[in-house]
Parts: C-alpha cells; sequence; structure tokens
C-alpha cells in the first residue's frame, strides 16, 4: 500500500495540471472575437517597441451571463514598466494574463500593440515577445537542462543563456553543487526539488529565451524572503534594461520594486498611485 501512495500523488497531481491547463487548451482553437475575417495573412514579425493597450477590454467566461470576469478596462503597459498586478484571489489577475498572452480571444474590445491590433494574423508574432509563466507550471520528468531549454534540442541549446537564466533565477549554486549539475534528473528517481526550487526552474526557463515581456503568475508564493528579494531585484533589473514585466502577485513585498500597480477589484482595473495604500 505504502509503494503506490507515491503513485497516486503522482497521479493527482498530473490530473490538477491537466485541469489547470484545460481551459488554456480549449481556448486554443478558438479565434478572435472582433477580426475573425479579415486575417489571412499571417504577420511573421512583430517587434514591441512602445506599448500594449487594452481600450475597453471586456471578458466573461460563461458568454450570455451577467457576470463578467473583466469590464471595459483601457489601460496601457509601457516597454519597460514593471507593473504588479495586485487584488484578492479570484479578482482577474490571472485572466488579465491570459488576454495579454493571447490565450483568451473571445473577448470585445481591442489589445493593440504599438498600434498593431492583436489578431488571428498577428498573435503568433506577439507570443514571441512573450516568456509567460502560468500559476500552475509543469516540470518534466527530464534533467535540469531540458527542463530550462524546454523543447530544444541538446546541440541547439545556447549554454551561455542557461546559465545567465540560472544566475538571475538563482538557481546558479544549487546547481553547482550537484555531482550532474545541469545534467541531473529531475522527479521520479532524480532529484526532488523543494516547492521554491521547482519556482525558480520555472522562471529560470522562461528567462533562457530572454523574452522582452515576462508574464509572471504568482511566481514568488512558494519562495522565502531571500530568494523572493533575490528574483524581485533581477526583474527590477531586467525592466531597467527595457524589458517589460507584468507581475501578479498577493504579496506586497513586489510593491517597492515595480514602478505601477495595477489594483483588481470588482471586475475593475485602477492603477493605484505609488505610495497611496489601497484597500
Ligand atoms: P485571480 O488570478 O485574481 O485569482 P482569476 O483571473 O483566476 O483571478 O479569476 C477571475 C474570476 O474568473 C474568478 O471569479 C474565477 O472564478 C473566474 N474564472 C477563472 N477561470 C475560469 C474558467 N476557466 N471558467 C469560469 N470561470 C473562471
Ligand atoms: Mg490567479
Amino acid at each position: 500500500m505504502y509503494r503506490i501512495i507515491p503513485a497516486i500523488n503522482r497521479i493527482l497531481v498530473s490530473l490538477s495540471q491537466i485541469q489547470a491547463y484545460s481551459y488554456t487548451i480549449s481556448e486554443l482553437n478558438e479565434s478572435f472575437h472582433p477580426n475573425n475575417d479579415e486575417d489571412v495573412n499571417k504577420v511573421e514579425d512583430l517587434t514591441f517597441a512602445k506599448n500594449v493597450l487594452l481600450k475597453d477590454v471586456s471578458y466573461q467566461y460563461i458568454k450570455g451571463s451577467t457576470n463578467f470576469e473583466l469590464q471595459n478596462i483601457t489601460i496601457d503597459i509601457n516597454k519597460g514598466d514593471f507593473v504588479l498586478l495586485e487584488g484578492p484571489s479570484g479578482s482577474g489577475k490571472t485572466t488579465f494574463i491570459h488576454l495579454l498572452a493571447g490565450l483568451i480571444k473571445d473577448y470585445t474590445g481591442s489589445i493593440l500593440i504599438d498600434h498593431t491590433v492583436l489578431s488571428n494574423s498577428t498573435c503568433k508574432a506577439w507570443q514571441r515577445n512573450l516568456g509567460f509563466v502560468p500559476q500552475a507550471s509543469i516540470v518534466l520528468q527530464d534533467t535540469l537542462l531540458s527542463n530550462i531549454a524546454f523543447g530544444e534540442a541538446e546541440t541547439e541549446i545556447d549554454m551561455e543563456s542557461v546559465q545567465t537564466a540560472l544566475e538571475m533565477a538563482g538557481l546558479k549554486d544549487f546547481v553547482n553543487k550537484l555531482p550532474l549539475r545541469l545534467q541531473t534528473q529531475v522527479g521520479e528517481n532524480g532529484l526532488t526539488l523543494s516547492g521554491g526550487q521547482r519556482q525558480r526552474l520555472i522562471l529560470a526557463r522562461a528567462l533562457y529565451r530572454n523574452p522582452k515581456i515576462l508574464l509572471l503568475d504568482e511566481v514568488t508564493n512558494q519562495l522565502d524572503d531571500e530568494n523572493k528579494l533575490k528574483i524581485l531585484n533581477t526583474l527590477k533589473g531586467l525592466s531597467r534594461k527595457g524589458n517589460t514585466i507584468v507581475f501578479a502577485s498577493h504579496d506586497h513585498t513586489a510593491r517597492s520594486f515595480a514602478s505601477r500597480i495595477f489594483y483588481f477589484d470588482s471586475r475593475r482595473v485602477q492603477e493605484v498611485q505609488q505610495n497611496h495604500s489601497v484597500a
């Protein structure tokens, strides 16, 4: 019986991960609501130079219901901003990130990237600018290296970028102490990661690609203060170099690092003037 428990645990974890993704996956087949017909030619390249503008965006998960998860949102995010998304659980932070990531398409209103409308033809090109760390990310039963250079053949991996990502995610010392270093297997018969190490590994995966925009959903939740501050400092450094950070968290530690705070409440998003407390 005791031998079976870990296996059952793994199945439960997998099920909860599938559940967390099922909505994202089901959305992938949908088309953008306002632009269904005109998007024949795919845009290959969409450089993010200035800002993203959400214009009067409303979204409801259940169409035709009276409830809107986000209603009439007009807000811009500029290149180099470190935006903190705050608000109680269920206030729409994750939904907002999914809108920005192009995962939710059946909203009303528009999202403009440097004046280009996010649509079926521009979405893939937009997503190439993004590093996205979802609230429920998956760690593969594979080496640390494969987990960072997710989906890349070993010969294609840029080791310099891997090292930079490790350093930024605060994993370098940890990895260097392992006998097999980046070739260490994670999970199953390999290394068991703590919650914090897991989260840093997932962050390293996003940082590896040096994305122009990082969408981070509750990524510091399981970290101790020291690692939290390390990562927030790294992110602040990145935003100073022109990377854009969108960071959802109900942890107030992030406040002093962010350049802008958006507060989510009652379907609305309100920008908080810094140094003023909210709710
Ligand atoms: P937060 O990230 O701030 O906790 P979410 O964006 O996850 O908030 O959720 C906002 C609201 O949308 C909540 O009321 C939540 O129950 C609802 N919601 C989230 N995902 C779904 C879904 N897939 N189907 C229906 N409702 C959802
Ligand atoms: Mg959330």
